[in-house]
């Protein structure tokens, strides 16, 4: 029982990280930062960055919300690697923040899946394995 409990309780955080990025996505692109996208990078169960789209507003056409959320992140941990860190993502990272998520190597990403219908779904990094 204390496993499923323990089980539930991770689920319940997860939720809470990914609700986290996607209100980023709507509050940013409500308020004119640019597109509805917000990612958040975890570390040991606290969230260390926020990310939202800024390309309209900043002229910048890197500034995707999982490269905004690494360079914070990198800049956080005083690191170019995210060892030990996991992403979340309101929706599903273009070419370019995946090739980011690559170099910066967290354990895991997180990302909506909207097509089936769930909440949640997330991919390991390097593997083909993929947990709902
Ligand atoms: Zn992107």
């Amino acid at each position: 029982m204390d496993f499923l409990k323990s089980k539930n309780l991770k689920m319940e955080e997860k939720k809470y990280f990914m609700r986290e990025a996607i209100r980023l996505s709507i509050d940013s692109m409500r308020a004119g930062n640019g597109g509805p996208f917000g990612a958040v990078i975890v570390k040991n169960g606290k969230i260390i960055a926020r990310g939202f789209n800024k390309v309209t507003s900043t002229n910048d056409p890197t500034a995707h919300a999982e490269v905004v959320a690494i360079r914070e992140a990198c800049t956080e941990l005083g690191s170019f690697q995210l060892e030990g860190c996991e992403i979340y993502t309101s929706c599903e990272p273009c070419p370019m923040c995946l090739g980011a998520i690559y170099w910066a190597r967290p354990d895991k990403m997180y990302r909506t899946y909207p097509y089936c219908g769930l909440f949640i779904c997330y991919s390991y990094i390097g593997s083909s394995k993929n947990e709902l």
